[in-house]
């Protein structure tokens, strides 16, 4: 067995501030998830409420794990709009409450450790990028199927926020701009009103609502990307279009991204991506029209592999880019 070095025995404290859960856990600097934990966001209805219950949990992780050695220090990720520098998650659309709270100070100062917040959308590449489907890629796109497309750029090896950390918002890239439906930011047809899970979940809905070929039997209001996996595996015509209709719009903004940037890897993650086996045809057949670059066969648009545990994993990478 080869020994541990004093620096890659070095543990650090995670959290993931999301819509519908909260997850804490400690991760080793080379992104294993030691322990993790998570709870419902619906049960603390205050920035507070949620705030104490978190320092609850991650001083039991803590105290219980890795012998009660200290962690190094605490990386945040937190959905909306945020202000990574200040530390200030400033509005989080789908956590009622959430507005300008100093999520690293309240943080730092309950848990006597340094903190660092970062989107959660980039906070999961970097996850992928450390130890998952991106790992050992100097360039890299991560997005993420959820309530909306989230994206995380890597360039060089770091973590790309741009001059405003607004970089890599890909779930906005225009899919159908002047025939789209009008997605939660306002404007027409970007890539999310089709290819995020809760996309998907209309494109199938506007299916049902005109009477279209389908063997799903259920509810409209029923129907989700998990259900249309299984029906897809029985060729339902509905399950088919949606997944064609989301890798296709993923497969023209992966195009643009592509050209733009020359990435080596894309790794579609996020609870939709279970229905990778139907959107990854279309991904890479409209990605193979639109590519410029003669090294198509080196690109890699692979799965991710760490599911629920990548924003934790990412914690590890943001800490230890940032010198800790
Ligand atoms: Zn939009």
């Amino acid at each position: 067995m080869t020994p541990l070095t004093a620096r890659n025995d070095d543990t650090f404290l995670a959290l993931d501030i999301g819509g519908t859960k909260v997850s804490c856990g400690l991760v080793t600097r080379e992104g294993e998830v030691l322990f993790r934990d998570s709870f419902p966001t619906s049960q603390w209805p205050t920035p507070v409420a949620m705030t104490e219950k978190i320092v609850e949990k991650l001083k039991n992780i803590w105290t219980n794990a890795d012998n009660g050695r200290r962690p190094k220090a605490l990386g945040i990720g937190a959905p909306g709009w945020i202000r990574p520098k200040e530390g200030v998650v400033v509005m989080a659309p789908n956590i009622p409450g959430w507005r300008d709270v100093p999520i690293t100070r309240i943080m730092s100062e309950a848990m006597d450790l340094p903190a660092i917040l970062e989107n959660d959308a980039n906070l999961y590449a970097l996850g992928e990028w450390l130890a998952g489907a991106g790992r050992g890629s100097e360039n890299e796109i991560t997005l993420t199927l959820g309530t909306g497309v989230g994206g995380g750029l890597i360039l060089n090896g770091r973590l790309w926020n741009g001059s405003f950390a607004s970089a890599a918002e890909v779930g906005h890239i225009p899919y159908d701009p002047w025939n789209g439906t009008i997605c939660g930011c306002g404007r027409r047809g970007c890539l999310e009103t089709v290819a995020s899970a809760t996309g998907m979940t209309r494109v199938a809905r506007e299916w049902l609502a005109q009477s279209r070929e389908t063997i799903y039997k259920g509810k409209p209001e029923e129907i989700n990307p998990a259900i249309m996996f299984e029906l897809a595996r029985r060729l339902d015509p509905m399950s088919l279009f949606v997944f064609k209709t989301a890798g296709e719009a993923l497969g023209l903004a992966l195009a643009t991204i592509f050209n733009l940037l020359s990435l080596e890897v894309a790794v579609i993650g996020g609870g939709a991506a279970g229905a990778f086996e139907f959107i990854e045809k279309h991904i890479l057949e409209t990605l193979s029209e639109r590519l410029i670059t003669a090294h198509i066969q080196e690109i890699k648009v692979i799965k991710g592999t760490l599911g629920l545990n990548a924003p934790l994993v990412g914690a590890a990478a943001l800490l230890t880019a940032a010198g800790y």
